[in-house]
């Protein structure tokens, strides 16, 4: 059994998975007020996924670093192959929000975006 907190909504329910050979899903999500956190439940048991975000260099600018994020969710096992790829990288100003900064991180098929603009010096 598994306990887990629900982070899709603020409400944040307790979540109990049970391994359940008779359920569909092969599992059994108590604590969920809602389908959206049984869902959550089974996929933090079976395939744990984040949405990354972090911070680049950037070169030609006042700010040093530039916030990014991934523009969906990559698997757990994969974080840190992301970071790994997001310490490697150096951005010249200016950046605009939206631009893609890597395009297929770790081989996820997500991309890594920046989440704010960063003006030329
Ligand atoms: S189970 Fe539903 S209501 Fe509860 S935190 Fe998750 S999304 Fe929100």
């Amino acid at each position: 059994m598994r306990e887990v907190i629900c982070i899709i909504c603020p409400k944040g329910c307790h979540l109990k998975i049970e391994e359940n050979a008779s359920a569909e899903s092969g599992y059994t999500v108590s604590g969920a007020t809602c389908e959206r956190g049984i869902e959550y439940g089974i996929n933090e048991v079976t395939n744990p996924v984040r949405v990354l975000t972090s911070t680049v260099k950037v070169e030609g600018a006042d700010l040093i670093r530039c916030p990014v994020r991934t523009d969906g969710s990559v698997p757990k096992g994969k974080i840190f192959e992301c970071m790994d790829q997001i310490n490697d990288v150096t951005l010249h100003a200016p950046v605009k929000v939206g631009d893609v900064v890597i395009e297929d991180i770790a081989g996820t098929g997500v991309a890594l975006i920046a989440t704010r603009d960063v003006e030329a010096m």
